[in-house]
């Protein structure tokens, strides 16, 4: 067994066909664990596959919307019948709001964030926790972000929706701490990965927002979050329970 426990584990990683979410399926692969891919993005879910198993690791991946509930059950169904349980869950997969200021909100960009970066990791949460309650142990890990900390780093619904992150995490290492299970959370700064930013040059969101945003500081290697998330579902931080981690180069230090 490795000394972070993930051998032979089954860990399923959101959002996994890119950025951060890559980074820690790679990572756990590597350290032995059974890896479920889950993404919506089917031709990157499956190059984060060939990639764990080009490296002989073992991973298999679900394909689809996490904002539904079908593609939550498959994911959950998928990971207990092939590895056997679920001992870590990563809630990462999130995409970024236009930066819009509230007033300038439209329900679609509202909806869809808080949708996707809030609900489904509600909902596959939800559908999780009884194969780790069965068990008696688990490890849940959200991607948060700095706009989780602070109202400075995105728009109003993606700042919204990593507030409910942290809201999450706590909430489940208050109501779970007797039963063997942990939940904590990244916040990430400014990481080199995929997503995208739609903003509307000029508007009044990306405007205010823009200049704090310039100083988030060096750029993270989307590795230096996995290896945060690695910690926080290891063994090694078996205390460690209803917390987030900034992963920032100090951004929410000032
Ligand atoms: P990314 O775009 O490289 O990867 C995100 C992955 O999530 C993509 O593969 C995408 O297909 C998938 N995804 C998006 N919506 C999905 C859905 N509805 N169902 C299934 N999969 C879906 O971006 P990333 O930066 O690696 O993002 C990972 C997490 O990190 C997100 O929650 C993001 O909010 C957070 N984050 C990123 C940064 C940054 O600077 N990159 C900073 C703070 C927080």
């Amino acid at each position: 067994m490795s000394s972070n426990g993930f051998e032979g584990r089954s860990v399923v990683v959101t959002g996994a066909g890119s950025g951060i979410g890559r980074a820690a399926a790679l990572r756990f692969a590597a350290e032995g664990a059974n890896v479920l891919v889950a993404d919506l993005n089917q031709e990157t879910a499956h190059e984060t596959v060939t990639a764990v198993r080009t490296a002989g690791g073992i991973a298999r991946a679900v394909v689809g919307d996490l904002s539904e509930q079908a593609v939550v059950d498959e994911i959950v169904a998928t990971a207990t019948s092939a590895y056997g349980g679920l001992d870590v869950l990563v809630n990462n997969a999130g995409i970024m709001d236009r930066m819009s200021a509230l007033a300038d909100t439209e329900d679609a960009e509202w909806e869809r964030v808080i949708r996707v970066n809030l609900t489904a990791p509600f909902m596959l949460t939800r559908a999780a926790l009884p194969h780790m309650l069965d068990r008696g142990r688990g490890a849940i890990v959200f991607t948060a972000s700095e706009a989780a900390l602070r109202g400075s780093a995105a728009g109003t619904a993606y700042t919204a929706a990593k507030h409910g992150i942290v809201g999450l995490t706590k909430s489940l290492a208050v109501m779970y701490r007797n039963n063997g299970i942990r939940a904590n959370a990244i916040a990430p700064g400014a990481t080199s990965t995929n997503i995208r930013v739609d903003a509307e040059a000029g508007a009044h969101g990306p405007s205010v927002v823009g200049p704090h945003v310039a100083l988030a500081g060096r750029v993270a290697d989307a590795s230096e979050q996995a290896a945060a998330i690695l910690f926080l579902a290891s063994d090694a931080a078996g205390n460690i329970n209803g917390t987030v981690l900034p992963v920032d180069n100090g951004w929410s230090a000032i």
